[in-house]
């Protein structure tokens, strides 16, 4: 099994990396969806996050409010650690549920946004960084809805570029043209991927 930490700025392309990753054939443990994986209605996860913060967080469907859960973690640093202590151990075993049902010749693909933020490098055989400017960034994320602002808070709360490539084995860029990205993935196969997976 080839472990492979997929990490970068936010609107850089990590999940277009990890899209074009799946196509190749890999295993990809999107921790985002995980994590809202295991608050859905009727898990054990939304059951504690209730207990903790009150119904006030759930919809009238019995759903989790994201809105009413963020408006309380926003405003208590207390509450955010204590809905990470909740939320953290269930998306690690639901993932390495996910990892110990993969072929011994898989390639899992780990799409980590805060990677380097929260010291994970040490964890895969290969880290990839996608790195995009900002300003593409930018402009992307404002046309994924965010407003600028939001979005240059955002990028200026991360972990730098600098910081990233130090702790990459292989930087993609993603400043170009997706096809231009797709290339950089057929490459990035055949030469590290298949050589260490084999
Ligand atoms: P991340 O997962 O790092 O936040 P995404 O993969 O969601 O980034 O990409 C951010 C946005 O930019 C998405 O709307 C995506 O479709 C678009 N995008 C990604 N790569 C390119 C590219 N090379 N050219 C144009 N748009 C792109």
């Amino acid at each position: 099994m080839l472990r492979i930490g997929l990490t970068g700025g936010i609107g850089s392309g990590k999940s277009t990396v990890s899209r074009l990753l799946a196509d190749r054939g890999a295993l990809v443990v999107d921790a985002d969806r995980i994590a809202r994986a295991v608050l859905e209605p009727g898990t054990p996860g939304l059951a504690a996050v209730a207990a903790e913060f009150g119904d006030g967080v759930l919809a009238a469907d019995g759903s989790l409010d994201r809105a009413a859960l963020a408006a309380v973690v926003f405003a208590d640093a207390g509450a955010r650690r204590r809905l990470d202590a909740l939320v953290h151990p269930l998306v690690r075993q639901r993932s390495a549920e996910l990892i110990a049902a993969a072929p011994a010749d898989a390639v899992v693909v780990n799409d980590v946004p805060l990677l380097v933020e929260t010291g994970q490098a040490g964890s895969y055989d290969l880290v990839l960084v996608v790195e995009t400017d900002v300003e593409t960034r930018v402009a992307r994320l404002i046309e994924r809805g965010l407003t600028e602002a939001d979005a240059r808070a955002r990028i200026a709360a991360q972990a730098t570029d600098e910081q990233r490539r130090a702790v990459a084995d292989v930087v993609l860029d993603n400043s170009g043209t997706q096809a231009e990205l797709a290339e950089q993935l057929d490459r990035l196969w055949t030469e590290r991927v298949e050589p260490a997976r084999d």
